[in-house]
């Protein structure tokens, strides 16, 4: 790799845990290079209004995230249009190649590749994001106060979006596959006891009503394909989440569902100088705030990796 560029910190990854990394990297004089991915700016891109970023009463998510870019870039972070295609991790520095042909040296590693919601597949679905169709009840469930609105999912996901959106909703209807929930005992008792929840057993979403907003679902029993429909103002897919780790299989541990495990209290991961911050690594909180505070924590660690060498990186067996 004798054509490949030398940098102390290489960020892959472009939601608000990558940009806060590389706010904190750049004015810590680490001169870090942020390689974008295939969508700058990562989830909140495809969300509308947030309303629970701290210091603004309500900001659009494409909007907020050209905000931490031009944020990083004013601190003198180099933000590179680019997506990575391999990684090796068995030496330092990192090797890494992108699309463009560009490839780089890197003493240390932040992964801010993030996860995506799994999605039905449903043309409608597609079609109405944004419009009714969300994936996240804590960035939208504000917009359904006094409305009707249906969950699909049987897990810990669904049964807690469900009861967090009845704090709006006058009605909640759950939808789910089987006869049987996923979710912890503790979630499922609550769930039963709430009177704004309706339960819709061995049914799935067949298509998302509606022409410019969600309308109602058409929903098919999975046992003998009877469909029915039902009258919804929105819809929230709660069906899992998928981390962005494909390119670092085999190198990384990570837990049985592909995020990458990280020490407590720490960024770092199973290889020194390597460290992941935000949704790749998270599936609890899953916050744009959240995702933020671990970038930082991320550029501070690495920071102190430079300047200390091996024994700053903190064990992630502790994680095990
Ligand atoms: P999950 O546990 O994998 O549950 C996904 C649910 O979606 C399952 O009920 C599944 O149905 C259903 N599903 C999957 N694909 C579907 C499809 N194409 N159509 C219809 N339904 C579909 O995912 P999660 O609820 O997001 O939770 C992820 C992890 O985070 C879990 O380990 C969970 O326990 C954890 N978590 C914990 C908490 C907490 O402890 N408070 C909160 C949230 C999440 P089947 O059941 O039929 O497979």
């Amino acid at each position: 790799m004798s054509d490949a560029r030398a940098v102390k910190v290489l960020i892959i990854g472009s939601g608000p845990a990558g940009y806060t990394a590389a706010i904190y990297a750049a004015r810590a004089a680490l001169d870090p290079v942020l390689i974008e991915g295939l969508q700058p700016g990562g989830q909140l891109t495809i969300t509308t209004e947030v309303e629970n970023w701290p210091g603004d009463v309500s900001v659009q998510g494409p909007d907020l995230m050209v905000r931490m870019a031009e944020q990083a870039r004013h601190v003198g972070a180099e933000l590179v249009s680019d997506m990575v295609t391999s990684v090796d991790l068995s030496k330092r520095p990192f090797a890494v190649a992108c699309d463009s042909g560009a490839r780089f040296l890197a003493e240390t590693l932040i992964i801010c590749t993030g996860a995506s919601a799994r999605w039905l597949g449903l043309a409608s679905e597609t079609r109405l994001r944004g419009y009714g169709v969300s994936a996240c009840a804590t960035c939208d469930g504000f917009f359904f106060r006094g409305k009707t609105v249906a969950v699909v999912g049987g897990g810990n996901t669904a049964v807690e979006e469900a009861m967090f959106l009845t704090n709006f909703a006058q009605k909640v209807h759950l939808v789910h596959r089987r006869g049987e929930l996923r979710a912890d005992k503790t979630n499922q008792a609550r769930l039963m006891a709430n009177p704004k929840i309706e339960l819709h057993w061995h049914a799935e979403v067949e298509d998302v009503l509606g022409e410019s907003g969600v309308e109602g679902v058409r929903l098919r029993d999975t046992r003998d394909g009877t469909l029915s429909e039902l009258k919804v103002d929105g819809l929230f897919v709660a069906i899992g989440h998928v981390p962005a780790t494909e390119l670092f299989a085999g190198q990384l541990a990570m837990d049985d569902e592909g995020y990458i495990v990280k020490a407590p209290d720490s960024t770092t991961t199973s290889v020194k100088g390597v460290f992941a911050a935000g949704d790749v690594t998270d599936k609890q909180y899953r916050q744009a705030v959240t995702a933020a505070g671990m970038g930082c924590m991320a550029a501070l660690e690495a920071e102190r990796f430079i300047a200390h060498g091996v024994g700053a990186h903190v064990d992630v067996s502790a994680a095990a």
